[in-house]
């Protein structure tokens, strides 16, 4: 049996509950399957059993190769981190399989980043006519937590905002530490992503993205002043906060943790339109 790797956040999903995972993914016979960091297996035999294909991308060489040795013939182990290749690799785009699905019990290490790059392929994907569906993903609960969090919980922020612009978030199932081995110290949950076009649309998606994280490095600010963490003093493309915050109908006494979805890209439409009048 391999070593347990800490650094690779190595924590396995114990027997007892693979059957419910599997059956919450509810993978169908035409879908093809892009694991991330299968392990041993807990999830991806059960997987290429029921779909039609599995390209899991695993790290830990001596894991991969432990899996590659008796794997199914729909099952492709690429050895890499999944935080780095070119997905087209993973399988032939001239044979587009009905969807192309995302399952993972994460690293809980690198999941926001994961999580961000899930979306980034998504919108590839979507822009080269592929069919990229959902991401069904085991993470620790304090960031499942601030990926569903609503306008005006402390949970609310960056990871909620971003990856809510792009995907509808579910909660499907909350698992004890114990479900796993060796045990994590913290709680865990199963979330599916379903990805979708950017909802409300924004011009300038780095002018959003940029926003939304100088704003919430001043969450207990009123967004008069959180807003000035953005301009960085560029007063030449910029206008103040309070002509932004006018501009997109919003009161300058609110805080950032307040604001939906919409209403930040509504003032990040603003601050697009006036940079571009500008420069
Ligand atoms: N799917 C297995 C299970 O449920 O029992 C293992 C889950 S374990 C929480 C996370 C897995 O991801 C490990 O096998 C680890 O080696 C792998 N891993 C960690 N970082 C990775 C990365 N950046 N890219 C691909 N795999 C990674």
């Amino acid at each position: 049996m391999p070593v347990i790797r800490k650094r690779f956040g190595q924590h396995f999903l114990e027997p007892a509950w693979v059957d419910k995972v599997i059956r919450a993914i509810d993978p169908k016979p035409d879908e093809l399957f892009i694991e991330i960091g299968p392990g041993r297996g807990a999830l991806t035999r059960p997987l290429a059993a029921r779909a039609k294909s599995v390209v899991a991308f695993e790290i830990d060489r001596d894991l991969a190769a432990a899996l590659e040795a008796d794997a199914p013939s729909n099952l492709t182990v690429i050895v890499e981190d999944f935080l780095e290749p070119d997905w087209y690799m993973g399988f032939d785009p001239h044979q587009v399989p009905r969807v192309i699905r995302v399952a993972g019990n994460l690293p809980y290490n690198v999941a926001s980043p994961i999580l961000f790059k899930l979306v980034e392929q998504h919108r590839t994907y979507a822009a080269n006519g592929l069919p990229f569906g959902d991401a069904t993903v085991m993470l620790q609960r304090e960031v499942a937590d601030r990926l569903i969090a609503p306008p005006g919980r402390k949970e609310y922020g960056v990871l909620s905002i971003l990856i809510r612009h792009r995907a509808h978030v579910e909660m499907i199932m909350r698992l004890p530490p114990g479900a796993f081995r060796p045990a994590p110290k913290v709680h865990s949950a199963l979330l599916r992503l379903r990805f979708h076009p950017a909802d409300p649309p924004v011009v300038d998606r780095a002018v959003f993205q940029a926003m939304v994280q100088a704003v919430f490095t001043r969450r207990r600010k009123t967004m008069a002043n959180a807003l000035l963490a953005f301009e960085k003093g560029d007063r030449t493309s910029f206008p103040t906060p309070a002509e932004a915050l006018a501009a997109a109908g919003l009161d300058a006494h609110r805080r950032p943790e307040t604001l939906s979805i919409a209403e930040f890209a509504r003032l990040a439409d603003v601050y697009t339109g006036k940079r571009s009048a500008v420069l």
